[in-house]
């Protein structure tokens, strides 16, 4: 539904009501300026930019100043700040965001980390600014209305997964447009993370709009902060591919990599990963399997990778639920075997170089893999760090 500008609109208890830039009085309204009511799924939900809003109690017009932040309380007691002025009137607007909070919050587009599991990992800017939006793109609404719900928070919501990404975004800049502030959710964790949002985000940045990031809950840094591993790099690789042979090549091309390896995996595809993992990898590697994070029955051990698959399959519930594996990284000592003429070349060239210039040498002189090399040169500085001290 679009309102003209200059049509009156007359006010009752039932009549979601817009503002444009015009006078509020009397039992009208007027509309001014770019005025429209988007009805989603939420009916009686009236979109309506800060600085398009002009109310007056006794036909007194407010000062504003374009971009300029204001709050607004409407229902309480009429305050009005950041314009200068205050409302004596009892005003309650059905439709607009009630939270003064909300209208402190720069037209943008909001990227909201919610929680893995447990509700209660979720940070109070994102309760804020979930509360203070206009709207709230989400993967799957019903999801979405059950986290909203749990916090008490009334906001619309607007559909947006991996099969719509592209329309959805282009509502969403249309949106942002007109100056409305957005925020950005998926399923669980941190939008665009092996979920969907980087498409849309692209896209905002593109189009020219804020993208503002909440950091919060991610399931890879939850199960690294568990893990314990000294390993100084991390590869975060996501999902396998889940066709065997697909998995087993990536994997091979993983094996050099000389840094931990992160996975996630679902839980019924957890037994054929891990066994690739076992299979395709040095014995020497670790694995980490963290299982439910942040919820009741959150698990997470480690363990030779050889004996992953055993410990696997010792019980069921410990294929149950959400999973990420971490595979730590080839050990130093792996990649000092590479040969005795690589160690050797290695540490002459370390007496005398920077590790970079010694493992870039070492690597043309030898022919050896240079993440091994330089794994390697890492661990013969710490070891010297070590002695010296
Ligand atoms: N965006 C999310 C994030 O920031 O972590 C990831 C979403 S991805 C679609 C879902 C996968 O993340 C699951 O299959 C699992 O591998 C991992 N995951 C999510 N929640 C988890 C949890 N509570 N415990 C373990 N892994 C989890």
């Amino acid at each position: 539904m679009v309102l003209m500008p200059e049509q009156p609109v007359p006010r009752g208890e039932n009549q979601p009501t817009l503002l444009g830039g015009g006078d509020a009085g009397g039992g009208t309204t007027k509309i001014g300026a770019v005025a429209q009511t988007h009805f989603d799924e939420h009916r009686d939900i009236v979109f309506c930019a800060a600085d398009q809003v002009n109310l007056a109690a006794a036909h007194a017009k407010i000062p504003f100043q374009h971009g300029q932040p204001m709050a607004f309380e409407i229902g309480g007691g009429g305050r009005f700040s950041g314009g200068a002025c205050d409302l004596s009137a009892r005003h309650r607007m059905r439709g607009m965001n009630q939270n003064p909070v909300a209208n402190l919050l720069a037209p943008a587009l909001y990227v909201v980390a919610t929680p893995i599991g447990n509700l209660g990992d979720i940070t109070l800017r994102a309760l804020e600014t979930l509360r203070g939006v206009d709207l709230v793109a989400c993967e799957d609404t019903r999801h979405a209305k059950h986290l909203l719900d749990h916090y008490s928070l009334r906001v619309p919501t607007l559909a947006l997964h991996q099969h719509n990404e592209n329309e959805a975004a282009a509502k969403l800049i249309g949106l942002l447009a007109e100056g409305r502030r957005i925020a950005l959710i998926s399923d669980a964790g941190t939008p665009g993370i092996c979920d969907p949002g980087a498409r849309t985000v692209a896209a905002v940045r593109a189009a020219g709009f804020r993208v503002v990031p909440l950091p919060g809950a991610n399931a890879a840094m939850t199960a690294l902060a568990a893990a314990g591993l000294l390993d100084e790099h991390f590869l975060f690789v996501g999902f396998l591919p889940a066709k065997v042979g697909a998995r087993k090549t990536a994997i091979m091309q993983l094996r050099d990599v000389a840094a931990a390896l992160v996975f996630y995996e679902a839980p019924h595809r957890v037994l054929e990963t891990v066994s690739d993992l076992a299979g395709l990898l040095s014995a020497r590697h670790e694995i980490i399997i963290a299982r439910e994070l942040t919820k009741l029955f959150e698990q997470i051990e480690r363990l030779p990778l050889p004996q992953a698959l055993e410990w696997l399959q010792a019980d069921a519930n410990r294929q149950r639920g959400e999973f990420v594996l971490i595979v730590s990284a080839p050990p130093a000592r792996e990649a000092a075997a590479l040969d005795a003429v690589a160690e050797h070349v290695l540490t002459t060239l370390l007496a005398e170089l920077p590790v970079k210039q010694a493992v870039k040498l070492a690597t043309e002189i030898t022919n050896q893999p240079k993440n091994a090399l330089y794994a390697r040169a890492l661990a013969l500085k710490a070891a010297a760090a070590a002695d010296s001290l």
